[in-house]
């Protein structure tokens, strides 16, 4: 694996061909999903172009593989995947080139030096001395403590290194954890989810190049300008909801018109995720818009939760309500919310537009 610690973004770029535009539309994508005003693009931009890619290991235990999957999945070739292929990724045990006593070397030379960004994916099993999950011939438990000593802040992708995930599931055979139990004297932030959204992991490691810090965080730990909204009052099928037109079998007539599903267990109510606005797959498309309704994947426990629940149709939110998640209701005061969000960020968007249009323009001439 290349190491690219040496370069920063603007050769980078220089060296695959990005445009200034593309690069400029970049940061003002990012500084939107940071719920950042157009103000900031210069800054972002700035950061971008000459901070040194952070060094980064990425850590993997008890799970899918869904977030590596997602990162592996970053659109082919946008800046957003090249700000993620140029952090200096030390160890990754999944995806790194070397292998054997070079990868471990690699991992030992990084903790020694310091200033690393931590990345965790996957849950820690814990019982009988953590044997469930060996590497290198040692425990998990032991490599995350390790990894964390010297690390400047740990990142957790996906459900499982947020709470346990799947592999906690109860009865829990494996007494599998979240770093969170583990790990108390290293800023965390979480990015939960089942699988991590990777624009989120761009946004965060943009932020930490752009300011030297972390984002704002929720009680969860979990980033504000992703986690801070509730799925429901962004969700395209909310004037149903609101209408009472609720899908009320899979396949029926309300589900090919697109109607609300709450009634299939729809947890969107309860939820807190930017789904909705930033979407998959290069903002294609994501679990509601194609017809299937949200399981509160980044909600601690949601995997405890039956995801076709039903809730009673005059009941405001449905049955279940999740550990730490306030819940509001689907009152007029959110959609009002929700309304000046929507107009907030067509302006930040026309803002910043005009701001990518100066810039390029000014870089041209
Ligand atoms: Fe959308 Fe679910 Fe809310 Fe219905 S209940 S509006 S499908 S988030």
């Amino acid at each position: 694996m290349e190491n690219h610690s040496e370069r920063n973004l603007a050769e980078m770029m220089s060296l695959r061909g990005v445009s200034r535009r593309d690069f400029l539309k970049f940061c003002s994508l990012m500084a939107g999903t940071m719920a950042l005003p157009a103000s900031m693009i210069p800054r972002v931009a700035h950061a971008l172009e000459t901070a040194k890619r952070p060094p980064v290991v990425w850590l993997e235990y008890s799970d899918c593989a869904g977030c590596s999957e997602s990162l592996l999945r970053a659109h082919n070739p946008t800046v957003g995947q090249l700000v993620l292929d140029i952090l200096s990724l030390n160890y990754h045990e999944t995806i790194m080139a070397p292998s054997g006593f070079q990868a471990e070397k690699s991992l030992e030379d990084t903790i020694h030096e310091g200033g690393y960004l931590t990345v965790v994916e996957g849950a820690i099993p814990t019982g009988d001395d953590g044997i469930y999950c060996c590497i290198g011939g040692r425990t998990s438990v032991d490599l995350l403590q390790e990894v964390a000593s010297n690390t400047a802040a740990i990142i957790t992708v996906g459900a499982c290194s947020f709470y346990g995930g799947w592999p906690a599931t109860t009865p829990n055979p494996t007494e599998a954890k979240g770093v969170q139990d583990l790990i108390t004297d290293v800023p965390i932030i979480n990015l939960p989810g089942c699988p991590m959204n990777v624009d989120n992991l761009t946004a965060t490691i943009v932020h930490y190049l752009t300011f030297n810090s972390l984002p704002e965080l929720d009680d969860l730990g979990r980033p504000l300008f992703a986690y801070g909204r509730r799925i429901h009052d962004n969700c395209e099928r909310r004037g149903h909801f609101d209408a009472g037109e609720f899908v009320q079998a899979w396949g029926d007539e309300g589900h090919r018109n697109g109607w609300c599903l709450y009634q299939m267990g729809c947890k969107g109510p309860v939820a807190y995720h930017n789904c909705p606005t930033i979407r998959w797959n290069e903002g294609t498309s994501w679990p509601v818009q194609a017809g299937h309704g949200c399981i509160a994947c980044a909600s601690p426990d949601f995997w405890e939760v039956p995801a076709y629940e039903t809730a009673p149709i005059d009941s405001p939110t449905p049955p279940t309500a999740y550990p730490g998640v306030e819940e509001d209701g689907g009152d007029g005061g959110a959609i009002a919310t929700a309304a000046v969000g929507v107009a907030a960020g067509a302006v930040v968007g026309a803002v910043g537009a005009i701001a990518v249009q100066q810039a390029t323009k000014s870089k041209e001439e």
